[in-house]
């Protein structure tokens, strides 16, 4: 007997619990790919699975729905796989243990995967029940988008029918989400000459800063270690003669950098304290412009050695360097015109590399307007390229623009009103979805996204709401039902 058995809807965690039992995590998706076509030919319904293992599973339209045009519905097979330091759990062999606490599933110690398994139960639930009023049904399951959207980026769209696409890949009952940012990962890199400087080293630390994620929380106003600490570099330039030797900040450029670290020649102790003086003014001076937002910021200086010799950078590629840091374009670019509250356009300059001969800077650029985004990576790289550097971007994925004019929601909002009896918050992120990269390649897509209550995703404390998920269970047959 199932650990969810007697769970409503019932079907829906059965097939949540089958789903729960075969390992899924990202990269590792073949046995729940093949699980979905077996599922298929069980039900005699029409399925495609391609190399990348996404599968589509169609359903004919009901009695009565002959002429309703076609509904995608979609959501990610695989799942994050985190788990506490504690637990022994092999993802790439064991079923997850389920457990119901406080009206929630959650899995022991490790991931529930409710990311985006409910979207996969929910789908199979719908496929099988034969007395379903729906239009005819296009199920994707697409592979690896913890991971880079990779499943939804390789998946080839001219196999299906509908213009109507509805993304059950979202954690919170009540929003509809209408919008997402594209993005890029945008790449300077400065080639630097060096040569032997003697005299005193010294390392600054900077550190203390909050970070956060550049796609939930960049506007949120928060210091980046990384444009800061070139703010210290220009003052410092403008007090004493210094040469740097190395400078580090960030791994991840979708995170706002949280530290930042620096050494330099000076001639002497005298200079070193000169640093050091500025380290604390800069200190005060930056937790009062971020006093409430990042009030930790602290600047620490040590003298490394007070007579070492070191391969430096020569003049001119310092000063390109400090230039780059006091000119790359950080933060919020743009508020949306449309949807209030959303950040429409954002960069932020998360990593940051000074090497033997380069220096690599790394910014994630997010829009959800497709040439605002192209705008503000013309801006990075004209910034690089006229300090001599080169520009790449990787990575780049499309923005699923607003719909001025969008049946699907007007349905969804108005089925929602009925059901709940209050209205339903039509929502934009500034991160971004599978939804993007069909908006891009589906002609004419009306799409939306939504999902049932879970918390703590893609951790070890992931929960899914069991009553939540029977709600949007019953919305979205209610919306299928009314798309007659
Ligand atoms: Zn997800």
């Amino acid at each position: 007997m199932g650990v969810l058995e007697g769970l409503k809807p019932e079907r829906v965690f059965y097939y949540f619990e089958q789903i729960c039992g075969i390992p899924h995590g990202s990269g590792n998706i073949g046995q729940i790919s093949d699980y979905l076509v077996s599922f298929a030919k069980e039900h005699g319904l029409r399925y495609l699975q391609d190399e990348m293992k996404n599968v589509l599973i169609c359903k004919e339209a009901a009695p009565g729905y002959e002429n309703s045009a076609p509904v995608i519905l979609q959501g990610h097979m695989d799942m994050v796989c985190e788990k506490r330091a504690d637990v022994e759990h092999d993802f790439t062999k064991d079923g997850l243990k389920l457990h119901v606490e406080d009206g929630c599933v959650r899995a022991e110690g490790t991931t529930l995967g409710g990311d985006d398994g409910i979207a996969v139960a929910y789908a199979l639930a719908l496929l099988e029940d034969k007395s379903l009023p729906a239009p005819a049904l296009e199920c994707l399951f697409t592979v690896d988008e913890e991971i880079g959207l990779l499943g939804a980026d390789g998946f080839d769209c001219s196999v299906l029918q509908g213009k109507t696409l509805i993304n059950m890949d979202s954690e919170a009952e009540g929003i509809l989400t209408v919008s997402c940012a594209g993005g890029m990962g945008a790449y300077t890199r400065l080639p630097v000459k060096r040569e032997m400087v003697g005299g005193t080293l010294v390392e600054v630390r900077l550190h203390g800063l909050r970070g956060g994620h550049s796609g939930a929380e960049i506007h949120k106003n928060r210091g980046n270690a990384n444009v800061l600490m070139g703010r210290f570099l220009y003052d410092l330039s403008q007090e004493t003669g210094f040469a740097l030797v190395t400078l580090h900040g960030g791994e991840k450029d979708n995170a706002i950098t949280r530290e930042c670290t620096c050494t330099f020649m000076v001639r002497d102790e005298k200079d070193a304290k000169t640093a050091e003086d500025l380290c604390r003014k800069l200190t005060e001076a930056l937790r009062k412009e971020y006093a409430n937002i990042d009030d930790g910021i602290t600047f620490t200086c040590s003298v490394v050695s007070a007579a070492a010799e070191e391969n430096a950078l020569v003049p001119t590629s310092q000063e390109k360097v400090i230039f780059y840091l006091m000119n790359v374009p950080f933060g919020v670019r743009k508020m949306s015109g449309t949807i209030e509250g959303l950040v429409e356009t954002s960069s932020n300059i998360g990593i940051l590399k000074l090497g033997e001969k380069e220096l690599l800077a790394v910014s994630s650029v997010r829009s959800s307007v497709g040439t605002a985004k192209e705008a503000l990576s013309s801006t990075l790289r004209y910034l690089t390229e006229f300090l001599g550097g080169t520009y790449t971007v990787e990575g780049s994925y499309p923005a699923w623009e607003y719909r001025k004019e969008s049946p699907l929601r007007d349905l969804m909002v108005r089925v929602f009103r009925e059901q709940y009896g209050h209205e339903q918050r039509v929502e934009a992120i500034h991160a971004g979805l599978e939804c993007g990269l069909f908006y891009d390649k589906i002609p004419g897509l009306d799409s939306v996204s939504i999902g049932p209550d879970m918390k703590n995703i893609h951790t070890s404390e992931e929960t899914l709401d069991i009553a939540s998920a029977e709600r949007v269970y019953t919305y979205v047959r209610k919306v299928l039902e009314q798309m007659r």
